[in-house]
């Protein structure tokens, strides 16, 4: 499968709500339950559930970069953090590197992503990043798929899941939710190498 049409592979999640909601009261969207839709391993699954990225067929180009963003997250363990990095590409250059810097800054916020889509705004002057490509160890979290999103990168590319935090497919898909930006993604890119390492800092703490 090629990247353009693994792109043009994801599904479309049917949420239809009815009406805004009211300030004061929650509203739940309105979802069709009764749709249901295959995925990959032909099980029928409801649509509600977010599909899951999954990269089979790695390139060596998304290799290269997923490396480069390994990198970083190695030097996040070095550093005594959690390790995750990232790496924003813009023509087939990176532009801007991130990793997680929690610990070390006191910061809630400094999640590799994060970081590296600061430099990347820095890099470009300016806050649009179109054009842009990110790859980032670890499945984002809600907080940085969200910064993706506001940030218009219009690809991801993930290597590790992260079946607790992770807002791209495992507990929810941020990016098949009806934003106005839909960046597309692809996830599992040396996922056993990127969750390798976090393993082996967990280990460590032990
Ligand atoms: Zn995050």
């Amino acid at each position: 499968m090629s990247t353009s049409e693994y792109f043009n592979s994801g599904r479309q999640v049917d949420i239809t709500v009815s009406s805004l909601p009211d300030r004061f009261e929650a509203v739940p969207n309105k979802v069709n339950k009764s749709s249901t839709s295959t995925r990959n391993s032909g099980r029928q699954v409801d649509i509600t559930e977010p599909s899951l990225p999954d990269r089979s067929d790695t390139s060596d180009r998304e290799i290269k970069y997923m490396l480069a963003a390994y990198e970083m997250a190695q030097h996040a363990f070095d550093d005594g953090e959690v390790p995750v990095g990232a790496v924003i590409v813009r023509n087939d250059e990176i532009i801007a590197k991130g990793r997680n810097r929690r610990e070390k800054e006191k910061n809630a916020l400094l999640h590799a992503e994060i970081d590296a889509i600061n430099n990347a705004c820095k890099a470009l002057g300016g806050w649009r990043l179109w054009n842009c490509e990110i790859y980032v160890t670890l499945e984002p979290c809600p907080m940085c798929a969200g910064a993706i999103i506001n940030a218009h990168i219009p690809k991801v590319f993930f290597g590790a899941y992260d079946f607790k935090n992770g807002s791209c497919g495992s507990v929810t898909n941020l990016f098949e939710m009806p934003y106005n930006f839909k960046p597309e993604c692809a996830g599992g890119i040396m996922a056993d190498e990127c969750s390798e390492l976090l393993k082996s800092f967990f280990k460590r703490l032990r």
